[in-house]
């Protein structure tokens, strides 16, 4: 048998303080609670908590040699893109999910001094978290009651912001964010800020896209993911639009060949003619599921607002979240609990899944609800 070596922390000849060497920020760092870390990967569990699609499309890698590097950026890939959302294929770039498309903006437009980022809480954490990571300054804006920006404030906080990151529909409230106050942005902050839109939802209210304005406002970035509608979470797969300056700077940094063969060739195949019809028409199926979701929702007592969504996901308050969220896990049903985040105590964001799932929820929370 190969002997194998433990390395025990009491007894190591070489103990070093790791701490001693590894950067303080990343010590500090609360990192993103990714739903897939949780140990909820029981087949049999009823997974809510990722705003995935329950959907799997089939494809079938059409390549078996890997021998060679990759196309740094796939042409055909970026070719089937842009016949998609209409944007010319050299205001596209290919990322490893919108996440990279995140952080690489970062890594590419702020010094670690001065430079900062702005966000608007609550909403999606990996624009934190990367600051986080990357040790830039960041301000979070709290958005207004009914969730929509504060410019007054963000009007007073532009001095040395390199990028504002707008999530829109906004992850977890599911809202969308006014096209005139995202326009009034871009105008004032001309040659100062980029704008980032993350568009990781746009598919399910697809006409709130500003992927036009791309041509008319040099600062406009827009992120845009396989992950969600097209029910390919596991293929990382992202997009950055913007103008071909941005996109020359974006290419110096990533890495050489970010996007590994397989993935290119299952995602130019989830963009062809045929594949895109079938993710419009789960897009409708989901959009349904969820319309039976909500309606059921309003019949619980333990439900105390729903809140409207243009996603494929529902926040839902409760009276007490923690205990729902504990009982429904007992159950088998795993829902992304919210209660830590500005301004949504009590609140879980549920991911809308097959009518069979919608079923066992409910009949869930109103077996709770009769207590
Ligand atoms: C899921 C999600 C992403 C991440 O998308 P990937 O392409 O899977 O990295 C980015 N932004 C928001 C708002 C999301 O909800």
């Amino acid at each position: 048998m190969k002997k194998k070596y433990f390395l025990d922390k009491n007894n190591n000849k070489y103990k070093t303080n790791i701490n001693k060497i590894a950067k303080k920020n990343i010590i500090n760092l609360i990192p993103y609670q990714s739903a897939r870390l949780l140990d909820n990967s029981r087949f049999d569990h009823i997974l809510l908590n990722a705003n995935e699609s329950p959907i799997t499309p089939i494809l079938k890698l059409t390549k078996n040699t890997f021998n060679r590097y990759p196309e740094p950026q796939p042409k055909r890939l970026i070719k089937n893109y842009s016949n998609y959302c209409g944007v010319n294929v050299a205001n596209i770039l290919v990322s490893r999910g919108a996440d990279e498309g995140i952080e690489l903006l970062i890594r590419t437009f702020c010094n670690y001094e001065n430079d900062k980022i702005l966000f608007f809480p609550p909403t999606y954490g990996m624009y934190q978290i990367n600051a986080e990571i990357l040790g830039i300054k960041y301000n979070a804006i709290k958005s207004l009651e009914n969730w929509q920006l504060d410019l007054y404030t963000i009007k007073k906080n532009l001095d040395n912001v390199k990028i504002i990151y707008i999530c829109n529909p906004n992850n977890p409230t599911g809202n969308l964010i006014n096209e005139n106050d995202i326009i009034e942005l871009l105008e004032i902050t001309q040659g100062k800020s980029i704008v980032v839109i993350d568009e990781a939802y746009i598919e399910f209210c697809v006409k709130y896209t500003i992927v036009h304005l791309i041509e008319k406002y040099s600062n406009l970035v827009i992120l845009r993911t396989l992950s969600k509608a097209f029910s390919l979470a596991g293929l990382r797969c992202g997009f950055v639009l913007a103008n071909e300056e941005i996109i020359h700077l974006l290419l110096k940094v990533i890495a050489p060949y970010p996007i590994p063969e397989p993935v290119a060739d299952i995602a130019i195949q989830a963009l062809n003619r045929k594949n895109l019809i079938l993710m419009h028409n789960n897009v409708n199926k989901l959009i349904n599921n969820k319309k039976l979701l909500v309606e059921n929702l309003k019949k619980c007592h333990v439900v105390k607002n729903i809140f409207s969504s243009r996603t494929n996901y529902v926040l839902t308050k409760f009276f007490n979240s923690n205990y729902i969220f504990k009982a429904l896990s007992k159950k088998g049903i795993i829902v992304r609990n919210q209660d830590h985040n500005i301004g949504l105590s009590n609140c879980l964001r549920i991911s809308v899944g097959t009518n069979y799932e919608t079923t066992r929820l409910i009949s869930i929370l109103q077996e709770l609800s009769s207590y």
